[in-house]
């Protein structure tokens, strides 16, 4: 397949022109309202570079056809390049291939579970853990398991950091609770949760763990088998991918043990009205036609990662973030939230007076996307007793003078509204 060829050499010595990063990404190059656009909300969907654009272009022009069906020479190119994205994405996390499923986000993987996995284990007397920064994406499937099973489900709370508060949640860790659930990374405080750690420690008491990984993936080096959890899922859009394209990845034995979540095509081997032979894992997840264009462009979007090599990203992102930090800081009323021991390049804010809303909206008259509003986070706005905040989300293709133009934006616009 004609994929474009990733940025950057892929020696992880070899200094990176981050100006030259940020111009294959096509959108950053446009205005918004007559000023040019500074996009500071990558954790709610990341930018893509031409490669990823130009890999959709190519499969649709040349390409197109559906995948595990037709002999002809397009159906086997592409299945080859559907599987294909598979095997990188393997790669990339440190897992098999056979125990990757693809499927349209976290929202589709963590549903996955909650209905194959949990719904016919659990029941009364059980009890799922979640944590106060969980994304409502990992909240509202185990409230509907809970509902239809009678299982409880208890929250582990956070300190005045916006860090875990660990004693607090292993002391939740008791003898009915089938499942922990939480974030590898808080998309609203950035808090990096020790999940190798937390995993262990429930693993060791027979405790099955999911970790959402949607915030993870597009910032840090990932290695999911070292992790040890049961379950992890991720977002494709997140880290420079199409739209709805995800993986949930799980142990083997529990993809053999949980039935299908969704029936159809593809995801059987014989189909008799006296019973059907489902497939085998992980194509008895993967019911009908899969977003193949998409799963090419997360497939290219890996390469471009990897090239651009993770570790890097990680340490551009936080020289970004502590440079942010310190801007928003010197600002007159402006509270960050949360400042937690480890911290990926997100950063919650308000400006005393000023209504999260009204900030973005006239922010956006300035060039810069942010987001306001609860961020899919209820829980957590109730922990600190704001209905919303403002939130700027960064990226390694966000620049240091952007930073200084969007600090100068804020102090302009809070001078008009406080
Ligand atoms: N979990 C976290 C931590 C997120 O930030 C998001 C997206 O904002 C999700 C889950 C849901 O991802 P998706 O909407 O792609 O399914």
């Amino acid at each position: 397949m004609n994929v474009p060829p990733a940025p950057l050499s892929a020696d992880p010595a070899a200094a990176v022109d981050w100006a030259r990063v940020r111009a294959d990404f096509p959108v950053l190059t446009r205005e918004v309202h007559g000023k040019p656009l500074i996009y500071l909300d990558s954790a709610n969907t990341g930018q893509k570079p031409a490669s990823v654009i130009e890999a959709v272009d190519d499969f649709y022009r040349r390409h197109n056809a559906n995948v595990s069906r037709a002999v002809h020479a397009l159906g086997t190119e592409a299945t080859e390049a559907y599987e294909g994205a598979r095997g990188k994405l393997a790669k990339f996390l440190n897992v098999r291939a056979d125990e990757l499923v693809l499927c349209s986000g976290t929202t589709f993987a963590i549903n996955l579970v909650a209905y194959s996995w949990a719904l016919p284990r659990l029941g009364p007397g059980d009890a799922i853990v979640l944590t106060r920064m969980e994304h409502h994406a990992n909240i509202v499937p185990w409230q509907l398991v809970a509902q239809r099973t009678g299982a409880t489900i208890k929250v582990a709370e956070l300190d005045d950091r916006g860090d875990l508060d660990l004693e607090g949640l292993r002391a939740l860790l008791t003898p009915e609770v089938k499942l922990l659930a939480l974030t590898h990374v808080s998309n609203v405080l950035g808090t990096v949760n020790p999940v190798r750690e937390i995993c262990r420690e429930a693993r060791r008491r027979g405790i099955v763990t999911l970790v959402d990984g949607s915030q993870a993936a597009p910032h840090r080096p990932l290695d999911i088998a070292a992790i040890g959890c049961d379950f992890y899922a991720l977002t494709g859009h997140k880290m420079s991918g199409p739209t709805g394209t995800g993986v949930l990845w799980a142990r083997r034995e529990h993809l053999e043990a949980m039935p299908p979540f969704i029936g159809g095509g593809e995801m059987i081997k014989e189909v008799r009205f006296e019973g059907t032979v489902f497939n085998d894992p992980p194509h008895k997840f993967e019911a009908g036609t899969p977003n193949i264009a998409g799963f090419v462009g997360l497939g290219a979007a890996v390469d471009y990662l990897s090239a651009l090599g993770m570790a890097r990203i990680e340490a551009r992102e936080q020289a970004l973030l502590d440079y942010a930090t310190a801007a928003l800081s010197a600002i007159d009323g402006l509270r960050i939230f949360g400042a937690p021991k480890e911290k990926a390049a997100v950063i919650s804010f308000l400006v005393e007076g000023a209504h999260a809303h009204d900030l973005a909206t006239l922010l956006d008259l300035e060039g810069v996307a942010i987001r306001s509003g609860h961020h899919c986070a209820h829980p957590l706005m109730q922990h600190f007793g704001v209905p919303a905040t403002c939130r700027a989300s960064l990226a390694f293709y966000n620049t240091f003078e952007e930073i200084d133009a969007f600090a100068a934006a804020i102090d302009k616009v809070r001078r008009l509204l406080v």
